[in-house]
């Protein structure tokens, strides 16, 4: 395959069939290789789109600096269709994020501004704005606000997954939620085509999406500090918050079993994914997402078992 420009890499990741776990019979879970975009995560699918966009609307030029909070992989995203446009990025990050994408992004030619852990995201935004204030020229996608962050996914992942499964129904489409943008963009799409699927969202504990107290937890890249306004509530049908220990543990298993190599957010998932088969009648299709891969987490002794045993 000849490419001209990595960013036209992004999308169409292939879906896998999860083999070897105890299933009902003929209940299939399909899972969207999201690490094998480009930038290595399913954000560099808003990456592009908010840049593009951007563009399209002359909001931004070559003089332009991008700002954004982030916790790695919209950064990686953004700092790859960034160099599409010629283009200067700053990120906002969190100190306690891992440092695989935090070398990603600077390899990429991004600036790493940090916030301390305990001001959470909601710290890296407001030096975002305050940055953005005092910088001409300067621009913020602003993911957490932004309608093209589920757009992004209604245009891209939703088709995706019905065309990967052909004539096959989804009867329960799962993802994480950190902002919200992969659920909602997607779940829509899927809804929109067929109104019987129904849409689960999943969050570690210490996230507020499912009424409990916002706390630290080691699950990177899904949990909410607060609710953006596109996370529209009303596409939610069940909730499932899932233990850092839980999603560490399917990490493990994928692995052995699959042998994918998947991040802590899709260890998560998938914890949701064997907990909705046991609900569902037999024969259902579960779709899920998985948004990045544990090479991003070996600093964290990802599959250290004992670190987080289920
Ligand atoms: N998993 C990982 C590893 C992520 O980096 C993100 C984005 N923060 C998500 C899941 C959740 O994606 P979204 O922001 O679209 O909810």
């Amino acid at each position: 395959m000849l490419v001209r420009k990595i960013t036209d890499l992004i999308g169409n990741t292939p879906l896998l069939e999860i083999q070897g776990f105890d299933l009902p019979e003929n209940t299939k879970i399909f899972a969207k290789l999201e690490m094998l975009n480009p930038g290595g995560s399913v954000k560099d699918r808003l990456g592009i789109k908010l840049l593009k966009s951007a563009v399209d609307e002359g909001l931004i030029n070559s003089e332009t600096i991008i700002i954004e909070p982030t916790a790695g992989n919209t950064g990686i995203g953004l700092a790859l269709a960034a160099q599409k446009y010629n283009l200067k990025v700053i990120f906002i990050v969190p100190e306690k994020f891992s440092q695989e994408k935090q070398i990603l992004m600077k390899a990429l030619g991004a600036t790493i501004v940090h916030t301390p852990n305990n001001q959470g995201m909601l710290g890296a935004i407001k030096k975002a704005e305050e940055l953005a204030a005092e910088l001409e020229h300067s621009y913020l996608p602003s993911q957490f606000e932004n309608p093209m962050n589920p757009l992004a996914y209604y245009e891209t992942l939703g088709p995706e997954l019905i065309f990967d499964l052909g004539s096959k129904r989804i009867d329960v489409f799962i993802a994480g939620a950190g902002s919200g943008g992969t659920f909602s963009g997607t779940a829509r799409y899927l809804k929109e085509h067929y109104s019987e699927t129904v849409a689960c969202v999943v969050e570690p504990e210490g996230s507020i999406l499912g009424g409990g107290q916002a706390h630290s937890h080691k699950t990177e890249g899904i949990g909410m500090e607060f609710i953006p306004d596109f996370m529209d509530q009303k596409l939610i049908d069940k909730i499932y918050t899932i233990s850092d220990e839980e999603a560490f543990y399917y990490v493990r298993k994928l692995a052995e079993s699959n042998g994918v190599f998947v991040g802590s957010s899709s260890g998560a998932a998938f914890a949701a994914c064997l907990k909705e088969a046991q609900e569902l009648p037999a024969g259902s299709t579960i779709v899920t997402v998985f948004p990045d891969s544990s090479e991003r987490y070996m600093s964290k002794n990802i599959y250290q078992e004992g670190v987080s045993n289920k």
